[in-house]
């Protein structure tokens, strides 16, 4: 049976009519070759690491499969006479394809149609074209703010350093460049950015437009950096927003959750390049946070402090210090209580430190100390949900204390918790708008329906204390709360509306939570 339905096959295949079809499996298989190749020949290298490398490359493949889709689709049109028999059609359903994810997996993007620009004038001829897109950065976002279920565009090809300006101390980049990219040839070339978020994997574009931020109470979040903006507007047309020509209308548009249009060029303020150490204590006990908790946040350029909610103790603080001349890099063994680390350390203890960046005091460049990650490993755990809750750092040890209430329903799906601090600023839409503020951060295991229930809790206890959700990550706030404490979000409603009058680059989670629709 089966070697006749393969005889069939072959004689349709053979028959002129559908030459068109076969012209179409040439150029798809041929094409899903290179990424098999790629994937081979990584396996065959002696250092190959698992998983992190089996990630990269298994990423590489679907993203190539993604880009192949259309050719698949125009092969499966073509051939879809073909369809009508049901063995054919069965042997054809393992090409189904590949769904487009977040980079977590948790997300099923609500489409596959993808358009890569290459150029200013190839993402104002698309945008023109169509009545409704998102653009999509590296996918990091575990909520829907950058979904569409209509098209999207993405900018990676976009990702060259396009000016240096040491006099004014700015650099300008392409808008899909990412962090990782950026930052060794900023220090090459002598410079270096005030602060980094825990992973350099993210599209500098991406991250400025949900408030992305690393950790000091001096630093503000990544988005304060920027000095000029470029986008495409729906119409087509191009918008250049600078810090100092454009006072409110620019602090509206920074952080601008992908509502105004298509950034295409980023500017940002450099400073000279800098050397940092970075040191790991385990074990401060909760007391100790509790009655010093500002001078432990201070007592860095940058502070991390990891807890599970058990025991009452926060099981790792990071501390990632500037070298600074003439001043000893050796840090003392006790800290607040707690342990200097006697090795290197991941945030999620039963995960290899292999991943992270340098520790122990080693003193290395700024962009391979500030995350806690390094570009080319996994992030993070990799299969994991994220919540984070801003809250004013006036509050912050109520507000940790009303979170360790619910330890025990926290822990059996929490993998971390991170505790950092961001300086205030003046960006409308930015959790950090006026006030200076402490996030508490969840990493979950991938157990959304838990989570999803005890996130209502959470968000009750911190309800006392102001809490704005991270835009870029999963909360149950009501739209109304939300949009309550955003002062500046009636005018930002306005703004977006005279950028974009059809609302093109709208979408669920935007009209949910900005637009009130
Ligand atoms: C492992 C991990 C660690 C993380 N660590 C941190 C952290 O330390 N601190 C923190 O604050 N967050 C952190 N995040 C969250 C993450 O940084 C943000 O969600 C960020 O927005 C991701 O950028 P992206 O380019 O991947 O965004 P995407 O999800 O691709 O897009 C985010 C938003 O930006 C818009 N956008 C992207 N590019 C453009 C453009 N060119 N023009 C207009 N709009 C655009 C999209 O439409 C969307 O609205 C982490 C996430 C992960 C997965």
């Amino acid at each position: 049976m089966r070697v006749e339905g393969l005889t069939l096959v072959y004689h349709i295949w053979k028959y002129p009519p559908f030459a068109e079809a076969r012209r179409g499996w040439d150029v798809w298989s041929n094409a899903i070759k290179p990424p098999r190749c790629a994937v081979q020949s990584k396996f065959s290298q002696p250092n190959f690491r698992q998983p992190n490398e089996l990630r990269m490359a298994s990423e590489a493949v679907l993203h190539f499969r993604r880009e192949l889709t259309m050719k698949k689709r125009t092969f499966l049109k073509t051939a879809s006479v073909l369809m009508a028999a049901p063995f054919i059609s069965r042997m054809l359903s393992w090409a189904a394809p590949e769904k487009l994810r977040n980079w977590a997996g948790n997300l099923e993007y609500g489409t596959e149609r993808m358009y890569s620009a290459e150029s200013l004038e190839q993402v104002r001829r698309f945008v023109k074209e169509q009545s409704h897109l998102k653009v999509l950065g590296t996918k990091h976002c575990f909520n829907s703010i950058a979904d569409s279920s209509d098209q999207f565009i993405s900018l990676q090809p976009m990702d060259k350093e396009i000016a240096l300006d040491s006099a004014a101390r700015t650099v300008t980049v392409e808008a899909g460049i990412r962090y990782g990219q950026l930052c060794p040839h900023l220090d090459e070339q002598g410079f270096a950015l005030h602060n980094l978020a825990s992973l350099p994997h993210i599209s500098i574009a991406g991250a400025c437009s949900t408030g992305t931020h690393g950790s000091g109470v001096g630093n503000g979040n990544l988005a304060s950096a920027v000095s000029e903006l470029e986008f495409v507007l729906a119409s087509g047309e191009v918008v250049r927003l600078s810090r100092e020509r454009d006072g409110e209308t620019f602090r509206g548009a920074v952080v601008g959750l992908g509502t105004l249009g298509v950034i295409t060029k980023v500017t940002l303020d450099i400073q000279p390049r800098y050397t940092m150490r970075q040191y790991v204590y385990e074990n401060l006990p909760f007391d100790q946070m509790k009655d010093h908790f500002e001078a432990i946040v201070s007592s860095a350029y940058s502070v991390s402090l990891f807890t599970d909610w058990q025991k009452h103790r926060v099981n790792e603080v990071w501390l990632k210090s500037r070298v600074e001349e003439g001043k000893s890099g050796e840090a003392p063994e006790e800290f607040f209580g707690a342990k200097r680390a006697t090795k290197n350390l991941h945030p999620i203890a039963e995960l290899s430190a292999e991943n992270c960046t340098e520790q122990m005091g080693v003193p290395g460049p700024w962009y391979e100390r500030l995350p806690h990650f390094r570009m080319g490993f996994t992030p993070s755990a990799g299969k994991e949900l994220q919540t984070e809750y801003f809250v004013p750092r006036q509050h912050a040890v109520d507000a940790i204390l009303a979170v360790e209430r619910l330890r025990d329903q926290i822990s059996p799906h929490l993998m971390i918790t991170e505790i950092r601090t961001i300086a205030a600023d003046n960006l409308w839409m930015s959790p950090c708008y006026h006030r200076d503020n402490v996030a508490i951060h969840f990493t979950w295991k991938p157990e959304w329906p838990e989570v999803r229930a005890l996130l209502p809790m959470i968000e009750k206890e911190l309800g006392p204390y102001q809490p704005r959700p991270h835009w870029g990550k999963l909360f149950t706030m009501g739209a109304a709360p939300l949009r309550a404490s955003y002062e500046r979000l009636p005018e930002f409603v306005e703004l977006s509306r005279r950028y974009d009058p059809k609302g093109k680059f709208r979408n669920g989670f935007l009209n949910q939570y900005i637009f009130g629709s």
